[in-house]
């Protein structure tokens, strides 16, 4: 399937004009970054592990009933998802504190949180995606209230899906991020879960031995960021069993 112009490169994807009026196809990198992209690399493999999760969590999430822009998978490093109107937020949830929640509370890494808790980041690199307030949501028009009733709903929908798939096979979803897009069917709006859910944007923790299992590895020098996500790959069956670890550009 031939794909457009391009729209839009990020620190781990290319967005093209879709074939079709709506669609975008979705071009995942093997590049790594991490601190706002004062630390870089390329890591052989890791677009085409992030297009497959990504493609069995979205796939999995519209099967229970959470709506994605998620519409097939094109080959081993591309995907056609619907064009949508992203928010400017990031929307993190956490079961259990890590990374800037543990750093700005002083929570130890690891600790289970009484119940969910999600934040809300301004996506804005220059700034470095701060944390805002629903009051800053609301004042400055990023999202209305009804909005945010719906994306509350879905990240909560999401970490309910994400958490147990993961339990199932072995793995602590410690925390994500999602984003949300807008859609229109006419003059009808609806809120979908649009970029990526990969082990770039989870923190995913072997809940036998509490091995990393998710960009953590690469951001800490903790091993090979590869191996790790092609760990996560083989235990969901997203990979056969049989599939070589060091080589996941040979399976489409
Ligand atoms: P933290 O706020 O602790 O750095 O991140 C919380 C969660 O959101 C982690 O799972 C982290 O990977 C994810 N996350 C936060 N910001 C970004 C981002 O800009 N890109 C990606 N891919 N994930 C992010």
């Amino acid at each position: 399937m031939a794909r457009g112009k391009k729209i839009y490169e990020g620190k781990a994807k290319v967005l093209y004009e879709g074939p079709e009026p709506g669609t975008i196809v979705q071009y995942f990198k093997d590049d790594a970054t991490a601190f706002n992209a004062e630390k870089k690399d390329v890591i052989d493999g890791k677009g085409v592990l992030n297009n497959r999760l990504s493609e069995y969590f979205m796939v999995g999430l519209s099967q229970i009933g959470v709506p994605t822009h998620f519409l097939k998978r094109l080959n081993m490093r591309e995907q056609l998802v619907r064009n949508c109107e992203i928010i400017p937020l990031e929307v993190i949830v956490r079961n259990y504190a890590a990374g800037s929640m543990s750093k700005r509370l002083g929570i130890e890494e690891g600790t289970q949180l009484p119940r969910p808790i999600v934040e809300y980041c301004y996506k804005d690199d220059s700034l470095g995606d701060p944390l805002v307030t629903e009051e800053h949501i609301a004042a400055f028009g990023w999202a209305s209230q009804q909005d945010m009733d719906d994306i509350l709903s879905l990240a909560l929908r999401v970490n309910d899906f994400l958490a147990g798939v993961m339990y199932g096979v072995g793995i602590k979803l410690i925390d994500f991020k999602i984003e949300i897009g807008r859609v229109y069917d006419g003059d009808f709006q609806r809120l979908v879960v649009a970029d990526e859910i990969s082990p770039d944007s989870c923190r995913l923790w072997d809940i036998e031995s509490g091995k990393k299992l998710d960009k953590d590895v690469f951001r800490q020098d903790l091993g090979n960021l590869t191996d790790a996500y092609t760990e996560v790959a083989h235990r969901l069956g997203v990979l056969p069993k049989s599939a070589p670890v060091s080589k996941p550009t040979l399976i489409n």
